[in-house]
Formats: structure tokens, sequence, C-alpha cells
């Protein structure tokens, strides 16, 4: 059986994506979802919610001793829109989630990347994805985890997408 963070550098491998508050408000959601999915990703994971402080708080633990946590979190939980949480599968989709969200600070994200094509501000830059196999495993973790959350499931076209040769 697969574990439900997956297994790092095989096809099983999996990260966690999320879609927060201002990329909901501002209607981006299927556009980050059909880019993943056109790309070849699998979806294995899917929930809306408002995060509460603790989920928020544990998330971004490695940043709560940096000026703009409390404001972090607020923008995280306050409910003004929610969080669209996903678990998404496939060869070096921790990486290549990176590089398809672009540079933390979307003045630096370049065209084609999510935050390069719809976003201005390092505090409003749409989308969040795990920098590591580390991250990923605690961040699926911290978000899914109840029974059922997390399918493991077969693509009619896996063959036609994930191949050595
Ligand atoms: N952030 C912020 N101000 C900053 C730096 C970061 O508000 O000066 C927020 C921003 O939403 C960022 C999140 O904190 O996405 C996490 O920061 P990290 O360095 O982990 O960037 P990411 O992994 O999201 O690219
Ligand atoms: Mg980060």
């Amino acid at each position: 059986a697969v574990p439900i963070h997956g297994v790092p550098g095989t096809a099983k491998e999996r990260t966690f994506i999320a879609v927060k508050p201002d990329g909901v408000q501002r209607g981006l959601v299927s556009d980050i979802i059909g880019r993943f999915e056109r790309r070849g990703y699998k979806l294995v994971g899917l929930k809306l919610l408002v995060p509460s402080k603790a989920l928020a708080n544990e998330h971004y633990a490695d940043l709560s001793k940096k000026p703009f946590f409390a404001g972090l979190v607020d923008y995280m939980t306050n409910g003004k829109a929610p969080v669209i949480g996903m678990v998404w599968e496939g060869p070096s989709v921790i990486s290549q989630g990176r590089v398809m969200l672009g540079a933390t600070d979307p003045k630096a994200a370049g065209p084609g990347t999510i935050r390069g094509d719809y976003c201005l501000s390092i505090g409003r830059n749409i989308c969040h994805g795990s920098d590591s196999a580390e991250s990923a495993e605690k961040e699926i973790g911290l978000w899914f985890g109840g029974k059922g959350e997390i399918v493991n499931w077969a693509a009619n076209n896996d063959e036609w997408v994930v191949s050595d040769n």
C-alpha cells in the first residue's frame, strides 16, 4: 500500500498544494487545478476549508519568529475566503510543483508560473506548495489523514503519461 504522503523519487511522489484565500477569492481555483491536471499530475486529495489557527500555526511553524507571521496566519484563517487543500501525485511533483508556482515573491516569479502570471505581492501570493519531501510528508499528514481523504487510483492514461522508455 502507498503511504498517504506517497513515495518520493517514484511515480507515486506526492506534494501538498494549496490555493490560499486570495486565490479562492479571485476565482483562480480552476486555473491552478487545471495546470497540474493538464501537466499530467494526478489529484489524490482535495478539500475546501477555513483552517484553524492551530493548523495554520503548525503548517507555518518554521516561520513563527518572522515579523509577518501573525499577519500570515490571520490571512490564512480569518474566513474572508476558504483555502483549497490538495494532494497531487506524480514524478518529481514536489520540485516541479514549486517550479509551477514560481518564486515566493511574485515580483521575482517568471511569466508562465502561477505567481508570475497572477499576482504581485509576497503577502498575497495565492498558492502554496511543499518545498521538500520532509515538508510534503508533514503537510499532507497535517491537512489530510481522515479515512478515505486520500484516494489511490489508476488513471486510464497512466501509461501515456509516465514511462521511462
Ligand atoms: N510571506 C509573507 N511575507 C514575507 C515572506 C513570506 O507574507 O516577507 C508569506 C507568503 O505567503 C509565503 C509564506 O509566507 O508564501 C511562506 O513563506 P515561504 O518562505 O515558506 O514561501 P513559500 O514556500 O510559500 O514560497
Ligand atoms: Mg514555504
